[in-house]
């Protein structure tokens, strides 16, 4: 850009001229004759410089100069005063007014034009460094970044303003002395902070380090503090400059970054990661100590029930408080060596996610001190869990392996850890065991079968057997409880007690529960269409189902699409079912029932069997648990309790079935006490369809059984 010169002169001859040779030179000329309009001029065009004349009409050049130079526009803006030749007095007067430089006249242009180049490229010079020296200061405080230097001969020092900042002082308020600031040192790092400073000071060692200050505002912050020494001649330390810097909030982040990659958000416990990286390092250190370390690898028993029964919130409740548990287990056991971070967390403790927790334990004499710490988790975790008005009563399985015996890395320990817990979850869970290499290929199965049940719905593997409820008096088959079976192609028929918790825990169960509800309908419509006596059908509910919200518009569509009349399907729910959330189940029942099902309580007597709660839920049967039933013979126990239930669902007008009867003995002393209807191996045994709908065809013949037990009542 031709840079831009204004001439302030009222000398109309000498601005003719100065217009004519300055434009000859490349530059661009606008003039003023009097201090006014060159003051406009400079606002309006900004000139890149002024030639300003000493002697003007209005004023004298001075006091423009002056002026001007109070503009924050013209602050930096060349000006050169035209003064009288070798005035000097003028000369003094032009610096001390503001002034660039000065020209004496007679003007030699050439010479003009010479030196006005050269200030402006000065100028612009000045202008840059200004420019990066905010910018540096800007950068300096952005970044928390204070600057200082330190003259050792004197201890002094010359320290940024953002230095200043850091530290929450005022320059007057902190001496000169790089020693100064000690006393904001933190306690604890002030020792060394002092040593360093020394050791810069008198033997020019330069360092880099970290330490913590008490700022007077913001508190407890961490710098990071590095200086660089320069020396004389002689090698004596002349000079010393450094930057201190704010990192309190990198070491924040950094700390928030390690929570986030180590640490499990729910519990605060480590997560899968450093679980990994502290049982690699404790298996490492076992081997080469020939020491012996444990896993222990615990999974929550049915968890999947408290998550889709209770919600989510609950379930997460619960973890944290069994997260907690399991760690003042080890905190407080004495079984091993403690593992603690600096952060004081207890990094013994993980959850790898989901309801599955580890614990790893250290120099351990022998395998029974880990079953000492699995028995103490195990207690601990039954206790019974309050949250608001729910009481959750939670097990878990647990599997313990032992490193380096079990597994070298911690990819085959885990496994084999995990392994020793499925085979308690086999076993009937809530019980820990160690692994052995038998379990291998047992266990594995267990994997394989969650897999091949979601296949076994298309591959029509599944089937449903018919078991008869009926009533002795009068050998009527009153209905039937549909329980399902699964024809596996290699391993053949699994029980129902073997896969249906596989389909719980993994969520297979709601298509599942769908499926058997769906079919038995279609059974029962089919069975009608082809003009067969008809029964209803119960079915068994699952918890999953009984909560889902496509229950009640499910069952609303097939028995609508089927036109199948509600009297044909009996729902079957455990107390356990209901007892969860009480008022959602309250609601849930009254709709079916309005719907027309039928509402029975399975295994009644095993749970809660809480009267309150029996008379608000809207049901129609009682089902005695077949526990009960089995020894009411024997145990004046059971007897008594099955008694009991009898005069309570009499009482509460709700029906009641005794289910498992397999002797004469039970199925007279159950009539005797008033109960009349029963399903068990006396009268039949699950069957599948087709014989089912033969015994349906025949009526069942319990002319016999009749005979007895109108003899014996
Ligand atoms: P449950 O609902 O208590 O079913 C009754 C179980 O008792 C059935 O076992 C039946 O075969 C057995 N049983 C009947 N009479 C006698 C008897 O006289 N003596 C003895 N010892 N047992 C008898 P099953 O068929 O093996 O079913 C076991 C459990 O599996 C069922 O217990 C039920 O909880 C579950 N289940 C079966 N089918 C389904 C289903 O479609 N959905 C759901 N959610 N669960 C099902
Ligand atoms: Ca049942
Ligand atoms: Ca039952």
């Amino acid at each position: 850009m031709t840079p831009k010169i204004l001439i302030i002169d009222d000398d109309a001859v000498l601005r003719a001229i100065a217009m004519a040779k300055l434009a000859e030179e490349g530059f661009v000329v606008i003039e003023a004759e009097d201090s006014a309009t060159g003051i406009q001029l400079v606002l309006d065009e900004s000139p890149d410089l002024v030639l300003l004349d000493v002697v003007l009409p209005d004023t004298d050049g001075y006091q423009i100069c002056q002026y001007l130079r109070s503009l924050p526009s013209a602050q930096h803006l060349p000006i050169i005063m035209l003064t009288g030749l070798d005035d000097t007095a003028s000369i003094v007067q032009a610096y001390d007014h503001g002034a660039t430089d000065f020209f004496s006249k007679p003007i030699n242009w050439k010479l003009l034009s010479y030196r006005i180049r050269y200030i402006l490229r000065a100028s612009r010079t000045v202008e840059q460094l200004a420019h990066s020296e905010t910018a540096l200061a800007n950068a300096q405080r952005l970044a928390h970044l204070g600057s200082w230097e330190w003259w050792p001969a004197t201890n002094t020092t010359h320290r940024s303003d953002e230095y200043y900042r850091i530290y929450g002082m005022h320059r007057d308020s902190l001496a000169s002395s790089m020693f100064a600031v000690l006393p904001q040192v933190h306690a604890e790092d002030q020792e060394r902070v002092k040593t360093v400073l020394e050791a810069a000071m008198t033997k020019g060692q330069a360092y880099q380090h970290e330490f913590r200050i008490l700022a007077p505002q913001t508190g407890l912050r961490v710098v990071h503090e590095q200086a660089r020494i320069f020396r004389a001649e002689d090698g004596k330390v002349s000079y010393i400059e450094g930057i201190t810097q704010d990192i309190t909030e990198l070491v924040d982040a950094q700390q928030r970054i390690r929570n986030l990659a180590y640490y499990d958000n729910l519990t605060g416990l480590a997560n899968r990661q450093l679980f990994r990286e502290l049982l690699l390092h404790e298996l490492q250190r076992a081997q080469r100590q020939d020491k012996q370390c444990a896993l222990l690898f615990i999974d929550l028993d049915r968890f999947k029930r408290i998550n889709d029964t209770l919600g989510h919130d609950v379930g997460d409740m619960v973890l944290q408080i069994i997260g907690n548990r399991i760690n003042t287990c080890i905190r407080s056991g004495d079984i091993a060596a403690l593992h603690q971070s600096s952060s004081g967390k207890n990094e013994q403790v993980a959850r790898l996610g989901g309801d599955e927790f580890t614990v790893v334990l250290t120099d351990i004499g022998q395998p029974e001190d880990a079953a000492q710490a699995a028995r103490r988790i195990l207690d601990s975790i039954a206790l019974p869990i309050q949250i608001g008005t729910q009481e959750v009563i939670v097990s878990a399985s647990i599997g313990i392996a032992l490193g380096p015996r079990d597994g070298y890395d911690v990819e085959s320990l885990l496994k084999n850890a995990d392994l020793a817990m499925y085979s308690v979850k086999d076993k009937g869970r809530n019980n820990f065991h160690f692994f052995d290499h038998t379990m291998n290929e047992t266990v594995l199965n267990k994997f394989a079968l969650e897999n091949d049940l979601r296949k076994a719905i298309e591959q029509n593997q599944l089937e449903l057997y018919f078991q008869p409820k009926i009533n002795p008096m009068t050998g009527v088959i009153v209905g039937a409880e549909v329980l399902l079976r699964w024809k596996h192609p290699h391993r053949g028929m699994i029980s129902p007690v073997v896969f249906i918790p596989v389909a719980e825990e993994s969520g297979f169960i709601i298509e599942l529960g769908v499926w058997v509800l769906n079919r038995a309908c279609e059974i029962n419509r089919d069975w009608q269409n082809r003009g067969m006596p008809s029964v209803p059908l119960a079915i068994n509910l699952s918890a999953a189902n009984f909560r889902h919200p496509d229950l009640l518009p499910g069952i609303r569509k097939t028995l609508a699409d089927l036109q199948l009349h509600p009297d044909f399907l009996v729902i079957e729910l455990t107390e356990g079912v209901l007892m969860n959330d009480v008022e959602e189940s309250i609601a849930t029942l009254q709709a079916l029932k309005d719907m027309g099902i039928y509402l029975s309580v399975d295994d009644f007597g095993t749970g809660y069997s809480s009267l309150n709660y029996l008379k608000r839920f809207p049901l129609d049967e009682l089902k005695i648990d077949r526990s009960f039933v089995k020894d009411i013979i024997t145990d004046t126990n059971d007897a008594a309790i099955t008694a009991a239930i009898i005069g309570l669902a009499q009482n509460l007008k709700l029906s009641v079935v005794a289910e498992g009867v397999e002797t004469t003995e039970q199925a007279d002393f159950l009539l005797r006490r008033g109960c009349n209807t029963m399903q068990g191996f006396l009268f039949a045994k699950p069957m599948p369809q087709k014989e089912f709908e033969d015994l349906l065809l025949a009526g069942m013949d319990m002319g016999d059984m009749q005979a007895i037990f109108m003899v014996e009542c």
